[in-house]
């Protein structure tokens, strides 16, 4: 299946809809792959604003 990065929260998908927000603007064309464990302690999380763990889009086209 096609992962696709929602264009709102940038996490990352596999379906049409975005889990986190119930957006449908996912778009396949994203950059970079951040994996987020543990959001408290994560610094790219806090840039980010990512409050779960997941699996997130750098940038979303
Ligand atoms: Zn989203």
């Amino acid at each position: 299946m096609i992962e696709k990065a929602c264009s709102t929260c940038h996490l990352i998908a596999s379906g049409n809809i975005c889990p986190r927000c119930k957006t449908t603007t996912l778009s396949d064309d994203f950059t970079g792959l951040v994996i987020v464990f543990n959001p408290k302690s994560s610094a790219i999380a806090k840039v980010m604003k990512i409050q779960r763990k997941g699996r997130y889009a750098l940038k979303v086209r």
